[in-house]
This record gives C-alpha cells, structure tokens and sequence, in this order.
C-alpha cells in the first residue's frame, strides 16, 4: 500500500512553524511496513492543494494523508477540498454537531458561531475519528480506489488521533488482521526508549514496533500480521520477552490499564490525605476526577504555617500526624509550588505516613505550568507511587 502524506498550511511554507507531523507520520508509517514515496507541503490554497493530491495520485498514492487544516476558520479548507476533488459532498453528522457543541459549551457560554458546525460534517461513509485533544475530528474519505485520511494540524491532536484510533486503518492497510499489544512505560522518554530497543533485530521477526509519547508516560506499541492468531500470539510472547529485557523496570502495564489504574491496585485500601500548598487544592480536585479517589480521601489546602496555626502545631511532622489521627488515614501526600512563571514551574511531591516519617519525595520541573495540565500532575503523582512501590 502506498502512502503520501500532504501537509497543509501557509504558516509551514513561510517558516513559521517547523512540520513535526511528517516526520511522526513517517516514523509510524514505517513502523506499520506502509510504502512512503514522497510527501509535499502546500499553502492553504485550494487550487493548489487539489494539485497536491492530484500528484499524490498520479505518482501511485493509494491514499493520501492530508494534515492541518481542519478547523473552524476561514482559511480551514482541507476536508471541503479533500471531499471535492473525490466528487464527494459534505452533510452534518447530527452526533457528530452533539459532540462539537458540548465541547464549545465547556470553552463559553456565548451563542456558537454557525462556521464551527463545519467541523460535524463530512462526506457519506467517511470514517470518523475522534478528537480528544480538541474539536475538529478527523476522517477517512472514499471513491473508488482512492482514499483520503484528513486529520488536525496541532501535533497534539494528530498524535492522540493517530495512536488511539488512526493507527488500527494502518494496520489494516498491511492486509490482513493484525494482532497489537501495548507496553506502557513511565520515567522513560520515548526517544530513550527508542534507543534501547534499538537492538532488537526486527529483520528476523514478523513484529513491528511503534512508539508514542504523551503526558508524561510513553508506550511502544508491538504489531504482527497474521493469518492465524496463535502464530501471532507466539511472535508477541517472543517480542514480549525481548522488550523487557530492555525496558522491564519501565514498564507498568502491558495492555489498557492507565497509570493511576495500576497505582490504585497497588495502595488498595490504603487511606490518604493530600495537603496542597497551592491555596486552589487543584491536585487534589483533579485526583478526585481519577481512580485514586478511592485512596485519596481528604485534603488540607493553603501555606504551611496557615495551617500550623489552624491545626495548632508548630511542625510539618505534628501537622500530618494531627491530619492523619483526625481523618483516620495512613499517610500523606504534600504538593509544594516551589516557582511557577510562564513556561517553568518547579513543584514537589512527598509522601509522609502517618508518624509523619518521610518515605519519599521527587522534584518536578515541567515546561507547562502545571494548572495548564493539571493530569500531568496526576501522572507525576502516581508515577512517583509507582516507582517507591516497593
Ligand atoms: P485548528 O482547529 O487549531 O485550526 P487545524 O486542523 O485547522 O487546527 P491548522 O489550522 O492548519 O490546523 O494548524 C493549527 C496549528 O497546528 C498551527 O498553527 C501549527 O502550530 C500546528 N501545525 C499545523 N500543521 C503542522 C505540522 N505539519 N507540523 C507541526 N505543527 C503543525
Ligand atoms: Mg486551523
């Protein structure tokens, strides 16, 4: 199956921004044994990107992939051209229109412009895929031989689009069924990853691998083609062992289960408090929102020696001690802000049991000020569990 990728947007052609999705568009094509001849960039013109895809075409494409320009303004031409040029015509998808307008009720309360409906429609049989990192879904369009697979332009839209939905149309396009396990990994960075399974010599094997990276935890994703699924059960067992070899210590789950899934299972009935010196107590209202609800019982929120005076006691150890005797819990998490400007932020997480005997602490440093991804602490957060577990 041959494979094009076309990214669209003036912004790329003038240097504005640098084109990541091509080259993580590559890396997974390949990993999917995908034949990727050529790729081409092209404004947001419409003219010329019928061109585009009419080259992709007539240079062997069997589907074109098209990235950016999905959105809900003017210049967001990219499934209207897709759907023209395979004589295709849009309509509202009436669930799809749900989705869109539940997502904008939650950014404001103000009428919906009707341009932002453009996004809920799409070609008669096109695939639909999901955005869970913003509103514009994606699709894979039809006619004839020809196919075209439009997604968002944001790299974080297109990655999560690609890895929880897109990627099972790669794997369809190898011919055949193919059979997938994923080996979830925390504390180690996708390209780290990348290089020490570098070794593992994929010639001799049916299996491929994938890698992604988001939200603090990377995963590789093993993949074999198979007419009979025991032979591809076997062929993953065989990759299963040589990954963690590799990676083992790294890895917390192998399949679905999250993070915070595992590290729930883990601390069991254990009850916990969490004291938050942020005054918003966001930690704990976004672990609420988590399977750890279940440990995570209480809270205290505000600086320390507000609470010192609140709890009359003069040290930390005496304040997790009174909190843990108050609420009868075994132990504490305390989330300390340490400096938070634009684009930094520096926080810690310790765990104290009830005697109010540290067991543990990990400094954070993050590029995002962690109310802008308040789940990323969440991962931070149970991430730590997990790598104290023992
Ligand atoms: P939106 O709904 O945000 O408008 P969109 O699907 O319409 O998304 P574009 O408007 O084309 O996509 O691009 C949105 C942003 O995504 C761009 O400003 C740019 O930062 C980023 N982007 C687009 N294409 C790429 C690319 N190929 N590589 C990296 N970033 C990109
Ligand atoms: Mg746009």
């Amino acid at each position: 199956m041959n494979v094009e990728v076309i990214c669209v947007g003036t912004e790329l052609l003038l240097g504005e921004v640098l084109d990541t999705n091509s080259f993580y568009l590559a890396k997974i094509l390949a990993a999917h044994g995908l034949n990727h001849y050529y790729r081409s960039v092209v404004g947001d013109n419409p003219q010329r990107m019928k061109g585009a895809i009419q080259t992709a075409f007539e240079r062997g494409a069997d589907v074109v992939i098209m990235c950016g320009g999905l959105g809900p303004t003017q210049d967001d031409l990219t499934k209207q051209v897709a759907a023209e040029y395979l004589g295709l015509t849009l309509s509202e998808d009436p669930l799809q229109r749900q989705l869109i307008e539940q997502k904008y009720a939650r950014l404001s309360e103000t009428k919906l412009p009707e341009r932002i409906y453009v996004q809920a429609a799409f070609p008669p049989a096109s695939q639909i895929f999901p955005n869970d990192n913003g509103t514009a879904p994606g699709c894979l369009m039809k006619n004839g031989e020809k196919s075209i697979l439009v997604l968002p332009g944001p790299p974080k839209e297109l990655e999560l689009m690609v890895e929880r939905y897109v990627w099972t149309c790669f794997a369809q396009w190898q011919n055949g069924a193919v059979y997938s396990r994923v080996f979830n990994c925390y504390g180690l960075g996708e390209s780290v990853m990348e290089s020490r399974l570098a070794d593992i010599d994929l010639t001799q094997s049916p299996v491929t691998l994938a890698p992604y990276a988001s939200e603090g935890t990377s995963r590789v994703r093993a993949s074999v083609k198979a007419s009979d699924e025991q032979q591809a059960q076997i062929a993953l067992d065989n990759m299963q062992k040589q990954i963690e070899a590799r990676i083992g210590e790294a890895i917390y789950s192998v399949g679905q289960k999250t993070l915070p899934e595992v590290v729930s299972t883990q601390l069991g009935a254990i009850r916990l408090g969490i004291i938050d010196t942020s005054e918003s107590a966001q930690l704990f209202w976004q672990v609420q929102a988590t399977v750890l609800a279940q440990q995570f019982a209480e809270h205290l929120t505000g600086p320390f020696q507000q609470l010192f005076e609140q709890l009359q006691v003069n040290t930390l150890p005496q304040l997790i001690q009174r909190f843990c005797h108050h609420f009868q819990l075994q132990g504490v998490v305390v989330f300390e802000m340490q400096q938070e400007q634009q684009d930094d932020c520096h926080y810690q997480i310790s765990y104290y049991l009830a005697s109010g005997i540290q067991q543990w602490q990990v400094q954070v440093q993050s590029l995002v000020p962690y109310h802008h991804q308040p789940e990323r602490t969440v991962v931070k957060l149970a991430g730590a569990f997990w790598q104290h577990r023992n």
